[in-house]
């Protein structure tokens, strides 16, 4: 019986024999910058999508694979009464703890390459014409640049992201700052862009750069 230390290295190699089968895209951009309203837009227009945000969610909610793992290696204080990772809790501890953030990950990690290989591959199969990984520490992981034929960032300035995501959760403005801090600046992200979704502007300007976005991505197929 295969263990999940050694279907994770399968899938994994699977998604990597997607190389040059199908356009393989990275797509990342800071806190609050529109990733997932841009890949939502892409998805509509018959892209892939593989978010590895929403995977990390999964694995952590309420009976999530992850959970049992997490409760052994940590306790059960950091698991919530509706058997979710206490998120807040981790939230601290990792943040003040390098080496329980190491630990976390190397539960997470194998689990979220597991799923997103196993997602990537149905996509494949069900005909997508290309894949989009939605990865938000992208550019700080290092770990999918080999894997990815273009790097698309979303980009907005600092004070659009500050604002957008004060709009959406409770976080004060010094939280947010603190988090943008702990990610790869608007430059560095940039540096690696080979493609730039411009997202200072409305929504319907948004839609705009994604179909020319999208139609670029085609151009891959025929090259
Ligand atoms: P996170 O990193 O926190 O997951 P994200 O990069 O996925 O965020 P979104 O969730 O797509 O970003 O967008 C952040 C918020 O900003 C959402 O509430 C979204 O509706 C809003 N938003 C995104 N783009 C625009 C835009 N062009 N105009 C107005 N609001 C926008």
């Amino acid at each position: 019986m295969a263990t999940a230390a050694t279907k994770s290295t399968t899938e994994q190699s699977n998604l990597s024999a997607l190389k040059g089968h199908i356009p393989l895209i990275g797509l990342t951009g800071g806190i609050g910058s529109g990733k997932t309203t841009v890949s939502d837009l892409l998805a509509k227009l018959g892209a892939g999508i593989v978010d590895t945000d929403l995977i990390a969610h999964q694995i952590t909610a309420p009976n999530g694979v992850a959970i049992s793992l997490i409760e052994k290696q940590f306790g059960s204080e950091f698991i919530a009464a509706d058997g979710a990772l206490n998120r807040e809790k981790m939230r601290t501890l990792i943040f003040n703890s390098p080496e329980a953030r190491k630990s976390l990950e190397t539960i997470t990690h194998p689990l979220i390459r597991q799923e997103t290989a196993r997602q990537a591959l149905q996509l494949n199969k069900d005909g997508a014409p290309y894949l989009v990984f939605v990865v938000p520490l992208l550019i700080e992981s290092g770990s999918w640049k080999d894997l990815i034929d273009r790097l698309v960032v979303v980009d907005c300035t600092k004070e659009t992201q500050i604002k957008r995501v004060m709009q959406r959760s409770n976080l004060t403005q010094e939280e947010v700052e603190r988090i943008l801090a702990a990610q790869a600046s608007r430059e560095e992200r940039l540096k690696h862009a080979d493609l730039v979704i411009e997202n200072q502007g409305s929504l319907k300007k948004l839609e705009a750069e994604v179909e020319n976005l999208h139609q670029k991505i085609l151009q891959i197929l025929k090259e």
